[in-house]
């Protein structure tokens, strides 16, 4: 079979989908770029924002068009979205062939064999790590995710990640720590650790490994160059992993921190579990021990009951020129959800402006922290050619800045010294000096 998968959402998302390939390729399967030239079409999606949801049974719906004219293509929903809604997705939209949670990822192969005899088919499975990405397999990168843990405990009163992903547990060290070795050796030179609560990694494992145990592990293997991990919750950070992150080497000097609002109202409702002044003094702590630590967030506008007042709030964490990259979102009622019974919904009028005003003043700052590194000289890891313009490069800097510079493409993979000529509102243009 040809199969073609598309994913929306999370870095999660992205490396579900990796380990989605993997097994269909290993069970025989081909990977086209193309919709129409596909047998088998997948759509991975999150169930964090309703943006992702609609997107996908709108693209569902232009599969549907073309199972008209080709009865044998075969249509999968699956992720977290699927198992979100089971088999209530077949009633969406009938055009669907199978749905699979996040937990039977790997079982995919078999049930699109299921599913190609004619009666929708559905599996929610028990989730397994399983050995992870696999050379022969997977897509070699310069840069790659590794999953690291899954499911959250935390319940935050919007979000459905709990109720799709189940409950927290880790992967043993031992297997990710195997497959990093596996993704160096084939030339990935950066690692970044994923879990939805990262910083509660190892609570359940027998000998209660933690995530600062873990990094020092991964730090131990030769040839990585570069060492990042996501996403971690403010209110479970240890100074133990503060003083990892200061120790070493290989972790990079920016970390995703989110926020979400800049009220302590807020933040109570939505069961965040810190407050806006216990945020900004464990970013002063990291900062403090991490020179140059870059810190990038996540905001939510328009939660229930947010009153003007609330979202000035936000906008004041906002000034502090602190975030040098911010995601910021509407609030959008997901089903089951705590957030979802609150009264005083948030109209969306209000919602669009007050994303529209936070934006601005995110840009602003984050142009203030870009523009003064004009003129310095840093370490950017070349990942890629630049997606706009294949002429140039793009890379990293270890703070997490996106540069794009002139180069040749055997320059990808490599760190080069280069001296920023230009900052943009999320990036950065610069010039190379020299291969370290
Ligand atoms: S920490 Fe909160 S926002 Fe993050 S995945 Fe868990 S419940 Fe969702």
């Amino acid at each position: 079979m040809k199969v073609y998968i598309k994913t929306y959402g999370c870095q999660m998302n992205e490396y579900d989908s990796e380990r989605l390939a993997q097994s269909l390729l290993e069970d025989g399967c081909t990977r086209v770029q193309e919709a129409e030239e596909a047998d088998l079409l997948l759509v991975n999606t999150c169930t964090v924002r309703k943006l992702a949801e609609e997107k996908a049974f709108s693209l569902i719906g232009r599969w549907a068009k073309m199972k008209k004219q080709r009865p044998d293509l075969i249509i999968g929903m699956v992720g977290c979205l699927a198992q979100h809604l089971q088999k209530q997705g077949f009633k969406r939209s009938p055009a669907i062939d199978f749905m699979a949670g996040p937990r039977a990822i790997t079982q995919v192969p078999k049930i699109a064999k299921q599913a190609g005899c004619g009666k929708p088919v559905s599996e929610f499975g028990v989730f397994e790590f399983g050995q992870g990405w696999n050379p022969k397999y997977g897509e070699r990168s310069v840069t790659a995710y590794v999953d690291v843990m899954e499911g959250c405990d935390q319940f935050c009163a919007y979000c459905a990640v709990p109720l799709a992903r189940g409950r927290e547990f880790s992967r043993p060290c031992q297997d990710i720590l195997a497959e990093i070795r596996r993704r160096v050796a084939s030339g990935t030179r950066e690692i970044t650790l994923l879990g939805q609560n990262i910083n509660r990694y190892g609570y359940n494992l027998p000998d209660k490994p933690d995530l600062a145990e873990l990094l020092y592990r991964v730090a131990e293997i030769p040839g990585l160059l570069r060492l990042r991990f996501l996403t971690g919750h403010p209110k479970d950070f240890t100074q133990r992993l503060i003083r990892a992150m200061a120790e070493i080497p290989q972790v990079c000097e920016s970390i995703h921190l989110p926020l979400q609002s800049g009220s302590d109202t807020i933040l109570r409702a939505m069961k965040r579990g810190y407050t806006a002044n216990d945020y900004s003094e464990l970013a002063q702590q990291l900062r403090a021990a991490i020179p140059g630590l870059t810190i990038s967030t996540d905001f939510i506008v328009g939660f229930p009951g947010e009153t003007e007042e609330n979202f000035q709030a936000t906008l004041e964490m906002a000034e502090k020129n602190l975030f040098h990259n911010a995601y910021c979102f509407k609030y959008s009622s997901r089903e089951d959800t705590v957030a979802a019974r609150l009264p005083d919904q948030v109209s969306r009028e209000v919602k669009e402006n007050r994303l529209a005003r936070l934006f601005r003043e995110l840009e602003r700052s984050a142009l203030n922290i870009r523009t003064s590194l004009v003129g310095s000289r840093d370490k950017v890891l070349i990942e890629k050619p630049d997606i706009r313009t294949k002429q140039r490069l793009q890379g990293r800097t270890r703070t997490n800045h996106i540069v794009n510079l002139e180069g040749p493409r055997e320059w990808i993979g490599k760190e080069i010294e280069v001296e920023i000529t230009a900052a943009k509102n999320w990036s950065l243009s610069g010039k190379a000096m020299q291969e370290v």
